[in-house]
């Protein structure tokens, strides 16, 4: 038995059976052959593709059955790939040239082809080198004899015990098996921690060397709310945390009984509580746990998916089945898309920068990029027709690129007009609030946009410098930094001086130990992974503004996090069973 300590990134507990997943490519032996062993290669090659193909073909059947169109999609693009005459005939010539044995052709042909199309200057052969990776693996697995098995084909229940997911994969794991995840690498805001959450899957990231220690087979126990992994547990421990995981489903059965109740203090102040979206049909799960609304769409994950980004028609169509789905539900705050820092999309040029974090991100990417962007805005416009819409704009730094923004939004106001196409001509425009020169001039923000939504993620990432995604400094990223709720105060105040209501869309509006904290600065709305509403709603259902507002108050007067935090946790904990 042994016990890792990592970062809690989605809660729940799972006790069950490894499947250990690495990079399988990284194994690739190599040797030289003789010459005259070149067409038995060759042969090895072509066969191994062949087999690669029907796994292709019968994944799409199944994909047509059970997936969604992005998987069935990614398997389009697999087997283009694999037909690919191009792909073929540089593994014959490098073959023939090198005389090494085909697994290591395979491989640097693969290597070759990514360099090639990475110097592309056209975005879509750019995004192919991810699909290139993808069916190297497949048929070197199949030249190793090796079944391949991928994040999709998982069947039976596991824990997913891997160094790296990117948000990518983590949209492709099929969600109903992976039971658990446990990772080298991430930190708690990271984005595949994000989508853990969204997904129900508990995880603990952040680990270093768990890959080191799992073996595919190996029992292991993910405590997602505590952060820790335990590897082959005795009979002991197993019964203990049995019991903890029958406690926690039994809580989480308890909370769902608040869904019909308003999320309203004990004083009567009515909060909306708003869910989190990645992907379109979490809805069901917005509206399963009594969500007002979708307060946060992150819209970048269609353009995440293979095959190159989405038409117009493509996302008018995602955006209206959602705004149909929650329509009478509070609506949906679509927002604009946010791709740079760690939502990279393989291959696009100008992506691969040395500081990704402070580069090409969000509106700014969007701004020199006023064909996608305008093709965005035009397929929410025609949505909105189809329900209650707010469309934000995320990363906004100061007030003139506010108003580039916002003259691009009224510029395809207009050509749609033109056109005769129907919009919503009043929908509420918004912006997150998450660079700190925006937090500091939102006074000044705030008399040109409908409402505010603070994205803690980045904010506080910004405010104390310390990169979200980094496990190694991950004990920084503190939410309770005195300079982090100054900065909240500075928002909230200057929001209500103008009318307009602020909400939050960061992880900390779901984070039950700072609720109460955040009433009491006065936050209208918050917005989280739909499985956290009910435990923020049960704790604003048990306080009053005015106990709240008082905690507040001590707490604006203390000098550091860990000060703050003993001082909430003590406070909380005596009113709340917190995990
Ligand atoms: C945030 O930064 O808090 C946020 C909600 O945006 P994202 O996590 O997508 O960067
Ligand atoms: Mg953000």
């Amino acid at each position: 038995m042994k016990t890792f300590k990592g970062i809690s990134a989605s809660p729940g507990i799972y006790i069950g059976k490894i499947f250990l997943y690495l990079d399988e490519i990284s194994q690739v032996p190599k040797y030289e052959i003789q010459p005259e062993d070149v067409e038995a290669e060759l042969e090895r090659f072509h066969s191994a593709a062949d087999k690669a193909g029907d796994e292709i073909q019968a994944l799409q059947q199944q994909a047509n059955s059970s997936m969604g169109s992005e998987e069935s999609r990614l398997l389009d693009s697999h087997l283009l790939m694999l037909k690919d005459p191009e792909f073929t005939k540089r593994i014959e010539d490098n073959l023939r040239s090198d005389q090494m044995n085909v697994e290591w052709v395979l491989y640097k042909t693969a290597k070759e082809l990514v360099k090639m199309l990475e110097s592309s200057q056209d975005t879509y052969l750019q995004e192919r080198t991810i699909d290139i990776h993808d069916v190297a693996k497949r048929i070197h697995n199949h030249l190793l004899y090796r079944e391949r098995i991928s994040l999709v084909d998982i069947q039976e229940d596991v824990v997913l015990v891997t160094h790296n997911l990117l948000p990518s994969d983590a949209l492709t794991l099929n969600r109903s098996a992976v039971r658990a995840i446990a990772m080298d690498m991430g930190g708690r805001t990271s984005h595949t921690a994000i989508l853990t959450r969204a997904f129900e899957i508990p995880a603990v990231l952040g680990i270093s060397t768990i890959t080191k220690h799992a073996r595919n087979g190996d029992e292991a126990i993910v405590n997602g709310n505590e952060g820790t992994v335990i590897l082959n547990p005795d009979d002991e421990t197993r019964k203990k945390y049995e019991h903890k995981m029958k406690e926690w489903q039994r809580r989480e059965m308890q909370l769902l009984s608040l869904n019909e109740l308003a999320a309203e203090t004990k004083d009567g102040k009515h909060i909306l509580l708003k869910g989190n979206i990645e992907v379109p049909d979490e809805t069901e799960s917005v509206l399963a746990h009594g969500a007002d609304g979708i307060g946060l769409y992150r819209t970048e994950y269609l353009f995440l998916q293979p095959g190159g980004f989405p038409s117009e028609d493509v996302q008018f169509e995602e955006y209206s089945r959602v705004l149909q789905d929650m329509e009478g539900n509070g609506g949906v705050t679509l927002r604009t898309l946010d791709i740079g820092g760690d939502k990279v999309i393989p291959g696009l040029e100008g992506l691969d920068e040395k500081n990704p974090i402070l580069g090409w991100r969000a509106v700014r990417f969007c701004l020199s990029r006023k064909d996608l962007f305008r093709t965005q805005l035009r397929a929410m416009l025609r949505a909105s027709v189809y329900g209650d819409l707010r469309i934000m704009f995320p990363m906004i730094s100061g007030v003139e690129e506010l108003d580039n923004v916002l003259e691009v939004l009224d510029s395809v106001k207009q050509e749609l007009k033109k056109e005769g196409i129907a919009f919503k001509e009043n929908l509420p425009v918004g912006i997150m609030i998450e660079v700190p020169a925006a937090a500091l001039t939102a006074d000044l923000l705030a008399k040109k946009v409908d409402f505010f939504s603070i994205g803690t993620n980045d904010l506080i990432q910004y405010t104390i410098a310390v990169d979200r995604g980094n496990e190694k400094i991950a004990y920084l990223y503190e939410p309770f930094h005195p300079g982090v709720l100054r900065l909240l105060k500075i928002v909230i105040d200057s929001a209500h001086s103008a009318s307009i209501p602020v909400g939050m869309c960061g992880e900390m509006a779901g984070y039950p130990l700072a609720t109460v904290l955040l009433l009491g600065l006065g936050l209208d709305i918050f917005s989280m992974s739909a499985f956290t509403i009910p435990e923020v709603k049960k704790i604003i259902r048990s306080v009053s503004m005015s106990e709240a507002e008082e905690l507040t108050g001590i707490v604006m007067e203390m000098k550091s996090a860990t000060e703050i935090d003993s001082l909430v946790r003590k406070w909380m904990n005596e009113r709340f069973d917190l995990i």
